[in-house]
């Protein structure tokens, strides 16, 4: 936020205690919001990319209905942004912060190049711990290796906390199918599951929703007051009627932020609690862990869990960590481990790294494309700059417009606390994109008259010398056409009377 101008409605918290002040006026931010709405906004929520099969998603056109909803726009930049605030006022509260982030990448590397050795260890651990392991190939595997437990235990109904893995493999969906109810805890989660959204981001998962869009999603499903969008209204009547679900389920499923592979324990952080009623209620415990998330130590959970939530949320530490070793008396305990494409991003070179991701969603809160198109444009289980690169190793063809919406600031890279290079990564991906022919012909063509153009100079200084005489003369509709997308939100500006080239000629250049 900046020229002291009051956040979005949304965001206003008069009594938050971490308020900061800016030219005497303060700036609010998310982390305290709890006021009922000061003006209702009855703006339709804007919905997300349209899928089409294995078509590429048109992630520009989900983006510009976004964009089209400027109340949602505004809140959900803002509401961001804020994040990323409070993430660098945490960092800037940590001398070795930089050493923790080149200490845990260090780790995930070592890791991810050891990972049969230290999954095996795990494994064993884990069994010796009481647990029984599973190994899932693909998201299929996984589904069908939980349904079987289910199955086996006559589990109809199933209490789940987040996890963006089972995004990944369409449980939700499976199971509706196969008439085994999911019940999501995480508050956030289980709006989008009432709204039959997927999540918007990997940690605020209905962050692109304004309190009007849950009310109405609450009236429609569990029957609240359409005309109360008050937080504690809507958070207490969600409650009401989750809880009993929650008491009344046959199984509870977790994923996992990190699973330790000497001592075969997993730990899961949340905010609210929820992973540990999914775990600890029912009997039976299901945690669906990708093979990714292994650390060697006990001792190394400490640097992520410092990073974690400092990066996500700007908070010093999660709610609660929460450590599981194994079933408890008279229970239950089933570790899925799951690749579902792992294993093959480990051997692509440029890419491989990615596998460090600790999902704090740090990268999403500060890319400009991500805070002003919503996560839902995407069209994809991941989004942002992070979702840029996974997408496309899940397929190449839908996904191949992904890795072309970012400006390749750098910010995603600066701010990720495991230091993935993910801008560089992104563009890794448009080259190999044009490699595997899944560009577009428009973009194609046009980067080829480029190319030719940037590699014949005295071609490329008679266009610059006609480009002020062309664009005062054109028709509008030669430089504004449907072809070309950056004109739909940008005028060119009229080029300098004296171009660099000759500049340096008359100053700087040889004198005959
Ligand atoms: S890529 Fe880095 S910043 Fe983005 S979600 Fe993963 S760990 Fe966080």
């Amino acid at each position: 936020m900046s020229n002291g101008k009051v956040l979005h409605p949304e965001l206003l918290a008069p009594d938050d205690r971490d308020s900061i002040y800016r030219r005497g006026r303060r700036l609010d931010h998310a982390g305290g919001a709890s006021q009922p709405l000061r003006a209702s906004t009855l703006e339709k929520q804007p919905r997300g990319a349209k899928v089409h099969g294995n078509r590429p998603i048109d992630q520009a056109e989900a983006a510009a209905r976004f964009i089209a909803a400027p109340e949602h726009e505004k809140m959900h930049d803002e509401r961001l942004w804020d994040l990323r605030q409070k993430r660098d006022r945490q960092m800037h509260g940590i001398p070795e912060w930089e050493e923790l982030r080149a200490l845990a990448s260090a780790i995930k590397e070592h890791t991810l190049t050891h990972l049969d050795d230290y999954l095996e260890e795990f494994e064993t651990n884990a069994r010796a711990n009481g647990t029984h392991v599973h190994w899932a190939r693909d998201a299929a595997d996984h589904n069908r290796i939980v349904h079987d437990i289910l199955r086996d235990h006559g589990a109809r109904t199933l209490i789940k906390s987040k996890s963006m893995l089972t995004e990944e493999c369409g449980f939700r969906a499976y199971m509706a199918a196969a008439g085994i109810e999911v019940i999501e805890t995480d508050l956030g989660e289980r709006i989008q599951q009432l709204d039959n959204e997927d999540p918007s981001h990997v940690v605020v998962p209905a962050v692109h929703k304004l309190r009007t869009d849950v009310a109405e999603v609450f009236a429609r499903t569990i029957g609240t007051d359409p005309d109360n969008s008050d937080v504690h209204y809507l958070a207490e009547s969600e409650r009401e009627s989750n809880r009993p679900l929650i008491l009344a389920a046959d199984a509870g499923m977790t994923g996992a932020n990190f699973a330790v592979a000497e001592t075969g324990t997993f730990v899961v952080c949340t905010n609210e609690g929820n992973a540990d009623l999914s775990a600890n209620v029912p009997k039976l415990h299901i945690a669906s862990i990708g093979i990714e998330k292994v650390i060697p130590h006990l001792e190394h959970l400490a640097v992520f869990v410092r990073l974690l939530s400092r990066s996500a949320l700007g908070s010093p530490i999660t709610q609660y960590t929460s450590h599981f070793r194994g079933p408890r008396e008279g229970g239950e305990m089933h570790i899925v481990l799951v690749d579902n494409g792992r294993s093959e991003r480990l051997g692509l070179e440029e890419f491989w790294t990615s596998l460090k991701c600790i999902r704090c969603g740090a990268c999403m809160n500060t890319c400009p494309v991500y805070r002003r198109s919503g996560g839902l444009s995407y069209g994809a289980t991941y989004s942002g700059p992070i979702g840029l690169i996974i997408d496309p190793t899940f397929n190449a063809r839908k996904y191949s417009n992904l890795p072309f919406s970012s400006t390749l600031n750098g910010s995603c890279s600066n701010v990720c606390p495991v230091k993935i290079n993910i801008h560089e990564q992104i563009y890794a991906w448009r080259r190999e994109l044009v490699k595997q022919h899944e560009t577009p012909f428009v973009k194609k063509a046009a980067m080829k008259a480029a190319g030719e153009l940037l590699s014949h100079p005295a071609a490329y200084r008679a266009a610059i010398a006609t480009a002020d005489f062309a664009l005062a003369h054109l028709p509008r509709f030669v430089i504004y056409n449907g072809l070309n997308a950056w004109g739909k939100h940008r005028e060119v500006p009229h080029p300098p009377k004296q171009t660099f080239h000759s500049w340096h000629q008359s100053n700087r250049g040889e004198k005959t």
